[in-house]
């Protein structure tokens, strides 16, 4: 079997899910490009690729790029390109909340939302998918959400990313199967990080009660299937949505 190093590019990899997948694939043996945005995030990002490359005698790459940004994600992949000279997997993690109901809900309130979950997911396949037609492989998994499946009040902007990265995937999948790369969604329900911390007690509990498995989500429970899906083992799985919500959808 040929011997090929393989890349991994983790979109907004520097914290929450993201940095629980860029570990799993750093553990699984891939190099690994952690994105993220803001100039504050710049040090965890930094330190996390130190830590992996010392654990797993990795090479990592750390790139600052606003995904919703069509240029800087060409110049991102670009410099991935250079460095590593292939990507294989993309995971299009980066994602935003800005709630609030419909009534009240701005222009600008929309569309960042949107642009940058949905417009983010399409700027990075845009630049990524050529790389990987040229390779004949690639694995491409986007993570999308339990509300872009079953929507959530207060979150019409949001819902609606979600859903369209559902609608992305399975195009993407029937577009570029034929060049032997697999697009897969997944969907989480309520994982515990920064961006479900605003929730307080009761609301807390009340989700707990929707959940069949009575508790909120890992982080680690998503990194788990991303390295699935990017694994050999799912090497005809495509166009999928997989549901890691711990029943929450039942
Ligand atoms: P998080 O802790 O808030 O992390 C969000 C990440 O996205 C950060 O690394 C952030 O980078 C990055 N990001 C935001 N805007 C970006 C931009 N314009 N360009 C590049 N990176 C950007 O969120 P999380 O809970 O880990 O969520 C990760 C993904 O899972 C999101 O897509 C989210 O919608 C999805 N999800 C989460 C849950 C949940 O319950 N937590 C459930 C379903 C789906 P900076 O820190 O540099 O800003």
């Amino acid at each position: 079997m040929e011997d090929i190093q393989k890349v991994a590019l983790v979109t907004g990899g520097n914290q929450g899910i993201g940095a629980a997948v860029v570990t799993k694939l750093a553990s699984d043996g891939f190099f690994v490009v952690i994105n993220h945005h803001s100039d504050s995030s710049k040090q965890a990002a930094e330190q996390l690729a130190e830590t992996l490359e010392r654990e797993y005698g990795i090479e990592t790459m750390v790139l600052q790029a606003d995904v919703a940004d069509f240029d800087q994600v060409k110049e991102m992949v670009a410099s991935i390109k250079d460095r590593f000279g292939r990507i294989d997997v993309l995971v299009n993690n980066a994602g935003i909340t800005r709630d609030g109901l419909v009534m009240r809900m701005g222009a600008d309130q929309f569309e960042s939302v949107v642009d940058t979950n949905l417009g983010g997911t399409f700027n990075c396949l845009r630049h990524v998918a050529p790389i990987m037609v040229k390779q004949r492989s690639g694995r491409i998994i986007n993570i999308s959400s339990v509300v872009g499946v079953y929507g959530n009040a207060g979150q019409v902007n949001y819902s609606a990313s979600k859903a369209g990265i559902i609608g992305l995937t399975k195009s993407a999948a029937k577009e570029l199967g034929s060049r032997n790369i697999t697009v897969n969604a997944i969907a989480p329900g309520f994982i515990e990080t920064a961006m479900t911390a605003q929730l307080d007690e009761k609301a807390n509990a009340a989700l707990t009660d929707r959940i069949a498995l009575n508790r909120l989500g890992q982080a680690d429970d998503v990194a788990a299937s991303v390295s699935f899906l990017a694994s050999d083992d799912a090497s005809y799985i495509t166009g999928q949505v997989l549901g890691v919500d711990g029943g929450i959808s039942l």
